[in-house]
């Protein structure tokens, strides 16, 4: 084989020790869904809904939206899914949404705060969802994005379940919901970390501003160490926790995430094979290590160096 060639993987993801992580990939788009079937991804952690809606001009109709999610569910037909409400805002705005002009848009009225504040507008929307997973045989899980407290999570858990949907979570990338990461979790069925949202406000550092990229390191310790606050929680609780920010794609930082315990890692479809590769070369013991050692780091490159040495 070439220097090149992809590294193999089963198509699951597994321990050398049979610790099973599932690997799903991140989706907005049925074509993003057809690349993560084609890729091996066992499922979907994240579906972007408001990708579907960014060119759009009014608010899509419950019918539209059904079907719209239902393309982008159907190659996973008998798989698990979990559709992320819309997460309107900031890097992401949607016309129909985000009408207030907002001096600082990611510390606005984003995410689920645009939720409460059109209620509405999420009713409709998990009632389409319902259908899209009638309709397309996905085992769908909704969550919804940037939830700060566990009265927010316990608001949108009412909502989603008066919807219909079995299985309701949220996401953990404001740092006040990883702070309280046990109250977030007794009131949901499980978590997800957004690793990207939580480092842009753990560290204050606009994502999208390249000028500030070395804070936004998923390597970074201060946002590990917030990471293991929540993986503690849940595993005190044996609740779920996934991971679906792009440091789930790293497959060094995978392996510590998996020891911080997170249960499944949800990333670009592209990425899969490298992740499930590694994860397949080490065992849980050697990624709980590795977790230790980075949660403890002084510093991204120390953390980078000393996980290296411990997955060997
Ligand atoms: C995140 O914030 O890490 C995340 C997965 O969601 P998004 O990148 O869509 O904000
Ligand atoms: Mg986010």
């Amino acid at each position: 084989a070439s220097a090149e060639a992809e590294p193999t993987w089963s198509g699951e993801g597994w321990t050398t020790d049979g610790h099973r992580v599932k690997l799903l990939a991140n989706v907005g788009s049925a074509e993003d869904a057809r690349a993560g079937v084609a890729a091996g991804a066992e499922g979907v952690g994240l579906f972007r809904t408001e990708f579907c809606y960014l060119s759009a001009t009014e608010e899509p109709s419950v019918a539209a939206q059904r079907v719209a999610y239902a393309e982008v569910l159907a190659p996973f037909a008998g798989r698990p899914v979990v559709v992320r409400t819309l997460d309107a805002g900031a890097d992401k705005p949607l016309a129909f949404l985000n009408t207030e002009v907002e001096p600082n848009p990611a510390l606005g009225v984003r995410g689920l705060r645009l939720s409460m504040a059109a209620a509405g507008v999420l009713d409709r929307q998990l009632e389409a969802i319902a259908a899209a997973a009638e309709d397309s045989g996905a085992d769908v899980s909704v969550m919804a994005p940037m939830v700060a407290t566990a009265e927010e999570a316990a608001w949108f858990v009412d909502r989603a379940r008066a919807a219909g949907v079995a299985r309701v979570g949220v996401m953990v990338e404001v740092p006040a919901a990883a702070l309280s990461a046990r109250e977030v979790l007794s009131v949901v069925d499980f978590v997800s970390l957004g690793t990207n949202d939580l480092a842009q406000y753990v560290f204050a550092a606009d994502r999208q501003v390249g000028g500030v990229a070395e804070l936004n390191d998923p390597w970074q310790p201060a946002l590990l160490r917030l990471v293991a606050l929540v993986g503690e929680a849940a595993t005190e609780l044996g609740k779920p926790m996934g991971v679906c920010g792009e440091a789930a794609a790293d497959p060094a930082l995978a392996c510590v995430l998996v020891g911080l315990g997170a249960s499944s890692l949800s990333m670009n479809a592209a990425a899969l094979p490298r992740v499930g590769a590694r994860l397949a070369s080490v065992s849980l013991d050697q990624c709980q290590v590795a977790a230790r050692t980075a949660v403890a780091a002084s510093d991204r490159v120390a953390a980078r160096t000393a996980v290296r040495a411990a997955l060997g």
